[in-house]
């Protein structure tokens, strides 16, 4: 990647993971409130669903929902012979079993792939591999990540190429130094995305309100102002950049862990608990429910038993999970959000879950901090827009979607957004 010549102006695309609207405030961020109201930002900013990091970053990289970029979740069901087998998504290897399974990773291309011949894209990511790998998942621009950071064509990058930093707080503030010192100003891709682990990764730690959740947002914070600092720099220098701050969705307390497939066992409505032909693949705050052809005839049974059960709230069946952003394909069949409430967690913090577990996915534990579902909070990521005509000091109430990002890159950069489901955010 060389540098590239300033007419089309630069993207910078920074999000700080699980960060909830309602945190971005003075007394926690002060580096990002101070930018918000510099900024234009959005009030009533939504996570997809499920909300829930990688099939997220698929949305904020295509600009379309999950029903038709394909990757369902964080786990998914895929056939498997006669029946269908959840997959981990955040596997390194998940993007080759899709290759491998259907010829193709996600259904649509990512800005990745679109920018590929207008100037190139980087994305530095410090969450699962999955959740990096999925913003390029054929690698049109570069990648990095300590799982292994890949350029364009899928050439393995070298230490001196990508750094390998720690999945922490410290990896985050290395990796947007490395970003802004290297990326933003000595490589200068079109798209420079900077995904750091916190303050997710605090809030899944320990309660909601709590130091290690305040810690978690305070280095976002210090991460921030320095790729700010460097924004500055580098337009100070007559570069024309649109710089976008957000989170892909917020967090709640867990208040009790449902095994909703073993629940089905008892049931007499799945086999057993490995059985095949009928499947959730747990988001958290919410499930995916997968039934092979040779079950499909304990679906309504399914329906009612899921209707009849405290822990569940509401439930998409067939055509209907279009409302949420999902459709049947593969054995999905039924997307449920799992019961919450607005009551506050022992700090004060408003938001409490029921969490969707298996075996393999336990779950945090009971007054943590976790995400997937349709809780008001979970599903209240922020954003923040600051140049590229976006008006300054001004505030956007209407709702706006992951969705929508793309699309407004796409816009700033003039290059058509085709296939995106999202629309360009207004800017004033
Ligand atoms: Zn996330």
């Amino acid at each position: 990647m060389t540098a590239q010549s300033t007419d089309m102006g630069r993207v910078v695309l920074m999000i700080c993971d699980g960060h909830r609207n309602d945190f971005v405030r003075a007394d926690t961020c002060p580096a990002i409130f101070d930018f918000a109201a510099r900024s234009r930002r959005f009030l009533n900013h939504r996570a997809i669903f499920p909300s829930a990091t990688r099939a997220s970053a698929a949305a904020i990289a295509t600009g379309c929902w999950p029903a038709n970029h394909g990757l369902h979740g964080n786990t998914m069901g895929l056939p498997d012979g006669a029946g269908v087998r959840v997959h981990d998504v955040g596997d390194p290897a998940f993007v080759g079993k899709l290759r491998n399974d259907f010829g193709r990773t996600l259904k649509v291309p990512t800005m990745a792939e679109r920018l590929a011949p207008h100037g190139g894209a980087l994305i530095a990511s410090n969450v699962s591999p999955g959740a990096a790998y999925f913003q390029d998942p054929d690698n049109f621009g570069s990648v990095v990540h300590r799982a292994g950071s890949l350029g364009p064509g899928g050439r393995k990058l070298g230490l001196d190429e990508a750094p390998v930093v720690s999945h922490d707080e410290a990896g985050d503030l290395a990796l947007a130094d490395w970003f802004c010192t290297e990326v933003l100003q000595v490589r200068r891709p079109r798209l420079s995305v900077l995904w750091l682990a916190n303050p997710d990764q605090g809030m899944h730690a320990g309660p909601l309100g709590s130091p290690i959740h305040l810690d978690a947002i305070a280095s976002a914070d210090r991460a921030f102002a320095q790729v700010e600092r460097t924004v500055d720099a580098q337009r100070a220098q007559g570069e024309d950049i649109l710089f976008l701050v957000g989170s892909d969705h917020g967090q709640e307390t867990v208040r009790e862990r449902v095994a909703v497939a073993a629940r089905l066992v008892e049931a007499g409505l799945k086999d057993g608990p490995d059985s095949t032909e009928v499947v959730i693949a747990p988001q958290g705050g919410s499930g995916l429910l997968y039934v092979a052809p040779s079950a499909e005839d304990r679906i309504p049974a399914i329906l009612g038993f899921l209707r009849a059960q405290p822990y569940i709230a509401e439930i998409f069946h067939g055509p209907e999970m279009l409302h949420i952003g999902q459709r049947p394909e593969n054995g999905l069949h039924i997307a449920f959000s799992m019961a919450c409430s607005s009551e506050p967690n022992e700090f004060g913090v408003p938001g409490l879950i029921t969490v969707c577990v298996s075996d393999d996915k336990p779950g945090k534990p009971e007054g943590f901090g976790s995400h997937g579902g349709l809780g008001d909070f979970e599903r209240h990521p922020f954003l923040i827009a600051n140049g590229g005509g976006f008006a300054p000091g001004s505030i956007e109430h209407g709702v706006t979607r992951l969705i929508d990002i793309a699309p407004t890159v796409m816009r700033y950069l003039g290059l058509h957004r085709d296939g995106m489901d999202g629309l360009a955010l207004p800017q004033n």
